[in-house]
């Protein structure tokens, strides 16, 4: 695992697969266990992301961290990484054809994370599933797909511009826990009877 991880990064921080290569100073792969339980997929990196290598580890960064100690989690059990690995200019909104370009970088992070939980933060990252959903309609509820729970919330950012947003987000994590166990039913072995099915949200459809 550690070399297929070094593997990974190592090809993320030569690519030049869009432009943003061009005015990046850092790619910032992700970080995090592989295996992980749980997985938070943000945007893109900020100015602090992009200088430090790392993701969310500006004003946003650190209140996820408190979020994900309100689900009772510490953060270096859980794998964090964004849909772009290249800050673009200004913190614009990434551009479809950049996702489409980093988009087998993200799709083999979570291969090799293989995470019950995928916690999406922020639109696009919502988006990449589902393209049409609303967050302020979806935000904190979950849906399955293949054998992993996707939970779509509100990007940390957003709670930080909006103060009503941040007691919404700090309720959503908090829901976290619970659906990580239903998630967990999801791969139990066949030996123990037969899987009850979770129920399936209909609210992206
Ligand atoms: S954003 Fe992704 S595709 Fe674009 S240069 Fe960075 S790693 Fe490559």
């Amino acid at each position: 695992m550690a070399q297929a991880r070094a593997s990974l990064y190592g090809r993320i921080r030569e690519c030049t697969g869009c432009l943003l290569h061009r005015t990046r100073t850092n790619a910032v792969p992700g970080e995090g266990p592989m295996p992980a339980d749980v997985m938070f997929v943000g945007e893109a990196p900020g100015m602090h992301e992009d200088r430090q290598g790392r993701p969310f580890v500006g004003a946003a960064g650190n209140f996820l961290t408190e979020l994900i100690g309100e689900a009772g989690w510490r953060r270096e059990d859980v794998y964090i990484c964004n849909v772009l690995k290249c800050r673009p200019p200004g913190n614009r909104d990434p551009l479809p054809a950049e996702i489409e370009a980093c988009n087998d970088f993200l799709e083999e992070q979570i291969a090799l994370v293989d995470p019950l939980l995928i916690v999406s933060l922020g639109r696009y990252s919502m988006a990449r599933y589902f393209p049409n959903a609303k967050i302020s309609r979806v935000h904190g509820q979950h849906r399955v797909i293949d054998d992993r729970y996707f939970v779509p919330m509100f990007h940390p950012a957003a709670a930080l511009h909006q103060a009503n947003l941040r007691q919404t987000i700090v309720e959503d994590f908090r829901k976290l826990p619970a659906l990580l166990e239903q998630a967990r039913t999801l791969r139990k072995p066949a030996d123990e009877g037969p899987v009850s099915e979770p129920e399936q949200m209909r609210l992206f459809d």
